[in-house]
């Protein structure tokens, strides 16, 4: 196992609010990690902190071996696109059609040639079973399709890592299953992940690990199995009661 992201000792603070304080943790390459807790205990924070949308206070963020708190914006951009990000809302380019949301990244970022870009779309497309949508404008489809699309867009940068703040959080229900559908099919094929959810039951099938995150600290780490049905630590008794 080889370690993709490693934090030590990480904090962040706000003015003089402490929201992160002093986080120690590792991803280990094809690993998904599972990132739980009330609102405001940080997770946010600590999801941008990983990819340093967000300048962590003290403590070091590695990805790959590269420590990522001292670098330069130009070589932050580099490593980022490594990185892929997807948010609760789903910030497509409502200009564009789906194929161009898809290819601008590659093309522009990477100087991908628009044949190769479209292919790789399309087959990107087909894994989040929105292939036939590839003209589609972002108005047109439903908030669950537009969340897949954006997902297979980060995936069109070939990241590493994917990162998921509350993915689902903002989609109606009924279309919550078919967006974890897409990454739990994404686990399986070995993707690193870290993703904040409140979805218990995609927690307890595809994480290797559960973080409880409350009050800017990891409270309590583990299996699915010791997270759920043998909970340590009081705080995360006491969430789990209230969302089980
Ligand atoms: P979570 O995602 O677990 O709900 P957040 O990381 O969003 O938690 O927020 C943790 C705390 O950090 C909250 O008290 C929030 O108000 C504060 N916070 C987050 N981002 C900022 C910011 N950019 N400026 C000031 N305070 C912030
Ligand atoms: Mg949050």
């Amino acid at each position: 196992m080889t370690e993709m992201l490693k934090v030590e000792n990480l904090t962040k603070t706000f003015g003089e609010n402490k929201v992160l304080r002093g986080i120690d943790g590792t991803v280990n390459s094809g690993q998904v990690i599972v990132v739980i807790g009330p609102s405001g205990g940080g997770k946010s924070t600590f999801l941008r902190c990983l990819n340093l949308l967000e300048k962590p206070t003290s403590g070091k963020v590695s990805f790959e071996g590269t420590d990522l708190t001292g670098l330069s914006e130009k070589a932050l951009d580099d490593i980022r696109e490594k990185m892929g990000m997807v948010f609760q809302s789903f910030n497509l380019f409502s200009n564009m059609n789906v194929l161009d949301n898809l290819t601008l990244a590659p093309k522009r970022v990477k100087n991908e040639a628009e044949a190769k870009a479209q292919t790789h779309a399309i087959e990107l497309l087909e894994k989040v079973g929105l292939a036939d949508k590839k003209a589609a404008y972002p108005d047109s489809l439903s908030g669950g399709q537009q969340q897949r699309v954006a997902i297979a867009r980060a995936l069109a940068m070939d990241p590493d890592v994917m990162l998921f703040d509350e993915p689902t959080s903002a989609l109606d229900p009924e279309m919550v299953g078919e967006v974890l559908k897409v990454m739990q099919d994404l686990a399986s094929d070995g993707m690193t992940m870290v993703v904040v959810t409140h979805e218990m039951g995609f927690a307890r099938q595809v994480a290797d690990e559960v973080w409880f995150m409350d009050g800017g600290n990891i409270a309590e780490k583990g299996t699915p199995e010791q997270i759920f049905d043998h909970p340590q630590n009081e705080r995360t008794k006491d969430f789990l009661s209230k969302v089980l």
